[in-house]
C-alpha cells in the first residue's frame, strides 16, 4: 500500500513539473501512472517547454511575440509595435 501512495506521489510530481513547462500536467501524470514516474520525468525532460507559459511577457503580462512587439532601432530593447516612443530610450518610434 505505502508503494502505491509513493508511486502516485511520484506520478504527481511529474504532472506538476510538466505543467510547470507549460504542457499537459494530467497527460505527464497519466503516463506516470501506466509506465512510470521515472519514464515519465525522462519524457518531461525531453520535452520543449511549449504553450503560452513559455513566452517572455512584458510587464503588463502580455506574452512578447514578434506579432506584439518590435525592436527599438537605437537601444535594441523590446517595445509594443503600437508605441510611437521607446519606453526604455524614448527615441521615437516609427510606426509600423
Ligand atoms: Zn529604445
Amino acid at each position: 500500500m505505502e508503494y502505491l501512495v509513493v508511486w502516485l506521489f511520484f506520478c504527481a510530481l511529474v504532472g506538476v513539473w510538466a505543467s510547470k513547462k507549460g504542457r499537459s500536467g494530467v497527460g505527464a501524470f497519466l503516463i506516470s501512472c501506466f509506465l512510470s514516474p521515472l519514464i515519465g520525468a525522462i519524457i518531461v525532460a525531453l520535452m520543449s517547454p511549449g504553450g503560452a507559459a513559455a513566452l517572455p511577457r512584458d510587464e503588463l503580462g502580455d506574452p512578447i511575440t514578434p506579432d506584439t512587439h518590435v525592436k527599438c532601432p537605437d537601444c535594441k530593447e523590446l517595445v509594443r509595435r503600437e508605441a510611437r516612443k521607446c519606453k526604455h530610450c524614448g527615441a521615437s518610434l516609427i510606426p509600423q
